[in-house]
């Protein structure tokens, strides 16, 4: 019966314990449920849909944007649903549901054999409903893509409660109707919790690769730095499936997390690559080297990582230069300042014209560097502030629209990776048509027309 399998709990120390995400807000909920099945979700839905109540979905709540909390209804927690429900070696499929953790589904895809090529830095605290509604990705998704391209199928619980099954179409040719109709998978992977609630996943995968190497290689300036990711770009051969990018301020972080303070004394930026060649294939080490040199790279300081033991090292070390960003916007709180991430990209070829422009912004502006470090190889970086207090805050925010202007010039976007939510909303009209948006209304009239899910994200 609809509503009665469902409890929405008003005690304020629980709707506290939802109130909050990586976004640095705090917004209330009226009440939060934590259903444990499907069925569970449609009877909320559904009284929800009679009552006009918002409803708003939470995973993890890693989201940088506030996506996961609303001040507006109920906040619809799915960590309750947490069963990894088949992996299937064989038909290389993975199922689960929304609520399990990214990083422990990979794991037991990994005790198979197999690999779910899902990259997000969170991976250990976000759930796999969040990360395909936020189609997350990361520094792999180089080599793998998003999320995105690894849904095979939806489970979805609209917003009138109905539960719909969805399956992408294996056709590789198809001429029927509007591309936008052909796969409605799609709507959903990357709608914030906007059109619907994930309900169940099953994820394609990939063999486990037989042998992974990772490269840190240092250079003498960030041109020839970049100059080396275009160059990994279009070479041909090597197969990278990431080319991180850290600048002279990330890389100072990295010495000090390695206790390594004296490596690569030329350097003023390196580029972290990781190769997995195909099975029986060994890695191009002697080319990367040798591309890197043509870049004008201090190979000599270069570092290889090739055990898994010390490829965690590796990831260990690369996360020291977000935590420590992390750890200094903290302490800047009291005096109303914060770490101020960015995540805007580019063509990869135009990233090197992009950084200079978002630094001469900066200087212009009068305020501190960001430290600039990510995904070059897709164009990606992220640049973190520090805002020291209220008023620089201010500074800062007003730099990095300018920047988004500069980055949308050279054909960028102003969200690659973590989202619109209800931070980043203000800077969907500077990239996106008025038709696109219209689009995008149409949809959301079309599967929500009471707009109960998510108010306030994207839309
Ligand atoms: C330290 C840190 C590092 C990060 N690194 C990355 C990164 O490398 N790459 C990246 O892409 N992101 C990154 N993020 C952002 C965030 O972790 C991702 O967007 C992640 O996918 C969110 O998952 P979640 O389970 O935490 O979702 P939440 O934060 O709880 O929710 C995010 C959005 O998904 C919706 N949602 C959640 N579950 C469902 C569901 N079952 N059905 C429908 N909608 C749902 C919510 O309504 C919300 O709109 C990072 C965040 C932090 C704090």
């Amino acid at each position: 019966m609809i509503g009665e399998a469902v409890t929405i709990e008003r005690d304020a120390d629980v709707r506290r314990a939802f109130a909050s995400d990586a976004s640095g807000l705090v917004l209330v909920p009226d009440g939060v449920a934590r259903p444990t099945s499907r069925d569970e979700v449609a009877a909320l839905l559904a009284e929800c849909a009679s009552s006009r109540t918002a409803v708003t979905c939470a995973g993890g709540q890693t989201s940088t944007t506030a996506a996961s909390i609303t001040d507006r209804g109920v906040l619809l927690s799915l960590r309750g649903m947490d069963r990894v429900l088949e992996v299937d070696a064989g038909r290389r499929i993975a199922r689960a549901e929304p609520g399990v953790i990214v990083a422990d589904l990979k794991r037991a895809c990994a005790a198979e054999e197999m690999l779910l090529p899902l990259d997000p830095t969170s991976e250990e605290d976000c759930t796999v409903g969040g990360a395909v509604a936020c189609n997350a990705s990361g520094a792999r998704s180089l080599r793998y893509g998003a999320t995105r391209p690894h849904v095979r199928g939806l489970t979805v619980a609209l917003a009138d409660g109905t539960i719909t099954q969805l399956r992408r179409p294996l056709l590789e040719k198809n001429t029927v109707g509007y591309a936008l109709a052909h796969d409605p998978i799609d709507w959903f992977v990357g709608s914030e919790g906007t059109l619907g609630v994930v309900v169940e996943v099953e994820f394609s995968l990939l063999p486990l690769p037989e042998q992974v190497i990772g490269l840190a290689l240092p250079f003498a300036s960030e041109e020839a730095a970049l100059r080396f990711v275009v160059a990994a770009r279009e070479s041909g051969v090597l197969h990278p499936r990431c080319l991180e990018y850290f600048d002279q301020l990330a890389l100072e972080i990295v010495r000090g997390a390695e206790g390594a303070r004296d490596w690569a004394g030329g350097a003023s930026a390196f580029v972290y690559v990781e190769e997995a060649p195909p099975r029986g294939m060994a890695p191009a080490l002697d080319e990367w080297l040798a591309l890197a040199e043509s870049c004008d790279g201090l190979v000599d300081d270069a570092r290889v990582y090739d055990s898994e033991s010390a490829l965690r090292e590796a990831r260990r070390v690369r996360h020291a230069v977000p935590a420590h960003m992390n750890e200094r916007g903290d302490a800047r709180r009291a005096f109303g300042g914060r770490k101020v991430s960015t995540d805007w990209a580019v063509p990869y070829h135009r990233l090197g014209e992009a950084i200079a422009r978002a630094r001469a912004l900066a200087r212009e502006a009068g305020i501190e560097q960001a430290v600039i470090y990510g995904h070059a190889g897709n164009g990606h970086p992220h640049q973190n502030f520090i805002a020291h207090d209220s008023e620089e805050l201010g500074r800062i925010e007003r730099v990095v629209e300018a920047t988004l202007r500069e980055a949308l010039a050279l054909g960028g976007t102003v969200a690659a990776e973590h989202g619109i939510g209800k931070l980043k909303r203000k800077w969907l009209p500077l990239q996106m048509t008025p038709l696109q948006l219209r689009g995008m209304e149409a949809i959301k009239r079309e599967l929500d027309p009471h707009r109960i899910l998510a108010p306030g994200n994207v839309l």
